[in-house]
């Protein structure tokens, strides 16, 4: 358990070092702080029998970690567009405060949104593909980095950023659901500018 905890906290704050060198958001510091304690922290406690120590053939390893993308993107985004109805928006409006928000805005959200969308999306599947332990190390570091990237004021992200200027568009990660459901957009056109203008007015 502190093992994984160390190496998240590890990836999400050197990430934060990384990308957010020139903005300062106190409020995001502590609410990050206060959801990694609190909630991801319980939850590696209660997982931490749960997980495979097998050491699998490559084949094997590359069809469970192809699994464990596509379940949690599947479920990440699930999870995302019902956040979006009208009975749960009020509790995802809290992450959506930042319209164009920076990397430690990435757990800037309530905590019942932290348990499930950030947490248990990506931790059942591991948990139900079997993947190997020192894999899932792999992907809680490479998860925890990529969604302080995705917040960040960085030229080479666009899709999530663009979710919290426009709201209805890429509501999963690296576009595989969003471009199968045709929710995906990685550019400003200009009848996204226009959605945009409206949903500024809203
Ligand atoms: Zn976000
Ligand atoms: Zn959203």
């Amino acid at each position: 358990m502190w093992l994984e905890f160390s190496l998240h906290l590890l990836s999400y704050w050197g990430a934060v070092w990384i990308f957010d060198r020139a903005a300062k958001e106190t409020a995001a510091v502590w609410m990050s702080l206060y959801n990694q304690f609190t909630i991801t922290l319980p939850l590696m406690y209660l997982f931490d029998d749960t997980y495979s120590y097998t050491v699998d053939s490559f084949p094997l390893t590359a069809a469970k970690m192809a699994g464990v993308f596509i379940l949690s993107n599947v479920l990440f985004y699930s999870t995302h567009r019902l956040l979006h109805t009208r009975i749960l928006y009020p509790i995802h409006s809290i992450h959506h405060r930042y319209r164009d928000p920076i990397g430690v805005c990435a757990l800037y959200a309530h905590p019942i949104e932290h348990l499930f969308a950030n947490n248990l999306c990506f931790v059942l599947p591991i948990v139900v593909c079997r993947l190997n332990y020192y894999w899932m190390l792999l992907i809680l570091c490479l998860s925890s980095f990529n969604i302080v990237w995705a917040h960040a004021r960085v030229e080479s992200n666009v899709a999530h950023r663009l979710h919290h200027l426009l709201y209805t568009v890429n509501y999963g990660f690296f576009g595989l659901v969003d471009r199968l459901l045709s929710s995906h957009t990685d550019s400003l056109t200009e009848s996204v500018r226009t959605k945009a203008k409206h949903n500024q007015a809203m």
